[in-house]
């Protein structure tokens, strides 16, 4: 039996560890940081909460006798892909990303790309009514600007107050679907969408919904970080790689 650790925290983390849970012969451990209240469920073994660090990481795969790290985590959460790619290394584990191409831009859409969410908090015209689904992690600053109106949606309730002149803060746990996002956009008056570029469908709707009502879309690009690794998009892809790494018995099958 073969240990693989998942780095989770996504839609995609939990598809993945639903595919490879279909094979017996590996053993899957999905790590979640513990940001959320009630993650969603995952087939396998679950761990919660930081390694302490790259160093920390090199002692798990070590004490669980990890064979091979499959990072699952959301394009924007770097800081764990940069410690999971130099613990790897280090422990001599395999290692490769599981990844969401980013959203294009289509006919319709009117995109304004910036770097980062102080940039796409600059960049909110004076007088708006944005809707914003960029994180609880900085919202506050948003909230900061008293010439403009905020609604912001989030998976957990943040802890700050907002002044109702300022906005106002929904904790709730997607997919949403199309109708859902333009209904919210029309009754709360909204001229202008704040995303990230998070890839994948199941936070698609809220782009979808835009396109579908003329709103401009201030859209955070993803961290170039995907570079010079081994990247997957699709979890047959991972279960191949796997089958490369241990032997050609996983799913029973020989291909
Ligand atoms: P981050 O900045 O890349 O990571 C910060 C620290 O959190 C890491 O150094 C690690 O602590 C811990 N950590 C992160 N992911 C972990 C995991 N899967 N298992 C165990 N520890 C983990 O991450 P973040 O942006 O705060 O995101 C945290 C989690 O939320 C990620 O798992 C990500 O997939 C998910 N998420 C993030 C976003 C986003 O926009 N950033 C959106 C949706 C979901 P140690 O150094 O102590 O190991």
């Amino acid at each position: 039996m073969r240990k693989v650790l998942i780095l989770g925290g996504t839609t995609e983390g939990v598809q993945v560890a639903n595919k490879l849970s279909e094979d017996q012969s590996l053993i899957l451990i999905t790590s979640l940081a513990g940001r959320t209240q009630s993650p969603n469920k995952v087939r396998g073994l679950l761990r919660t909460g930081g390694f302490g660090g790259i160093e920390g990481l090199v002692r798990y795969l070590d004490t669980e006798n990890i064979s091979a790290v499959l990072d699952a985590t959301h394009p924007f959460a770097t800081q764990m892909t940069r410690n999971a790619m130099s613990a790897c290394a280090r422990a001599q584990v395999p290692f490769a990303r599981f990844a969401r191409e980013p959203w294009t831009a289509q006919v319709g859409d009117d995109w304004q790309n910036v770097e980062n969410i102080t940039c796409a908090i600059r960049a909110i015209p004076s007088g708006s009514r944005a809707f914003v689904t960029t994180g609880r992690l900085k919202l506050e600053p948003y909230f900061a600007r008293d010439d403009i109106w905020i609604l912001a949606r989030v998976i957990d309730p943040p802890v700050f107050q907002v002044e109702r002149s300022r906005g106002t803060i929904i904790s709730k746990r997607g997919p949403f679907r199309t109708e859902e996002e333009v209904q919210l956009k029309v009754s709360n008056k909204i001229d202008l969408v704040v995303s990230k570029n998070s890839g994948g469908k199941s936070s698609y709707g809220k782009i979808l919904a835009a396109r579908r009502l003329g709103l401009k879309v201030i859209m955070v690009r993803q961290p170039e970080y995907n570079i010079g690794k081994l990247v997957f998009y699709s979890s047959d892809l991972v279960l191949r790689w796997l089958k490369g790494l241990f032997g050609k018995d996983l799913c029973g099958r020989n291909t």
